[in-house]
């Protein structure tokens, strides 16, 4: 006997027939002849992913960047928090190949809750489109997360506190190659005491990761005889990237 008649001759002598409830509850769509009830009552897990569009899951790393910008965000682990506007995460391209690393935010990053966006910033953008990039390609940070107050040198305790910040930053970006914007960050980026005409011209690395040292463009719009050397640093960060890309 086959089961369409077995289960006809069950239903004619008033014996209710047993479907397995797994079987029920991964029918799609449900029989026309179950109510709609039963039908909400036995695939209570399943229909809504076949019938809704799927939540689409964030991938792991932009819930990593976005929690450590909301870490920086709520920091007080030194006192420039009692005196900043907000704090200045970085921006820019969070798959870019090149991070640029500036000292701390001056007053319209802090305004702004952006790195590099002031007169300086301006300046920074056209270095950055000497060496055929755009903002859009690359991340800009800064050693600090706030502004010190009226824009003076970042303290050493205020660097240690944020330092971390920053760290967790570049693990996340992965870039392949650094450029340390001005004597302040590449001194604590570098941990030497070294001048800036002694640090730029020459890689360094920093984490296995080469490292340029470029004139701040703060320092460059108060003293433009140095662009020429501006130049030349940036020639050599091109390079330099192109050598880590050429491996
Ligand atoms: N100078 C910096 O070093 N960083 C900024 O974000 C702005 C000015």
């Amino acid at each position: 006997m086959d089961n369409t008649t077995r289960l006809q001759y069950l239903q004619a002598m008033g014996i209710e027939s047993w479907i397995p409830q797994q079987t029920a509850r991964f029918q799609f769509p449900p029989p026309a002849s179950v109510p709609v009830v039963e039908r909400i009552d036995i695939t209570p897990a399943v229909t809504p992913t076949v019938t809704t569009s799927p939540i689409v899951p964030v991938p792991e790393i932009i819930n990593h960047w976005h929690a450590l910008q909301m870490e920086v965000a709520s920091c007080q682990k030194c006192a420039l928090c009692q005196t900043r506007t907000q704090t200045v995460f970085g921006a820019g391209n969070q798959q870019a190949d090149w991070l640029f690393i500036g000292e701390a935010p001056g007053e319209q990053e802090d305004l702004q809750g952006l790195p590099f966006v002031g007169v300086a910033g301006a300046l920074l953008t056209e270095m950055i489109r000497a060496m055929g990039l755009s903002r859009d390609e690359v991340y800009i940070a800064n050693t600090l997360k706030c502004r010190p107050p009226q824009n003076r040198d970042p303290k050493v305790e205020e660097s240690l506190a944020c330092e971390s910040f920053l760290l967790r930053q570049i693990a996340l970006l992965k870039p392949k190659v650094i450029v340390a914007v001005g004597r302040i960050a590449a001194q604590q980026l570098l941990k030497t005491p070294d001048s800036l005409a002694k640090l730029r011209g020459k890689q360094h690395q920093f984490h296995q990761i080469p490292l340029l040292v470029v004139y701040h463009p703060a320092y460059l719009l108060r003293d433009l005889r140095q662009k020429s050397k501006a130049w030349q640093d940036l020639q050599l960060a091109v390079k330099t990237y192109q050598a880590v890309r050429g491996q």
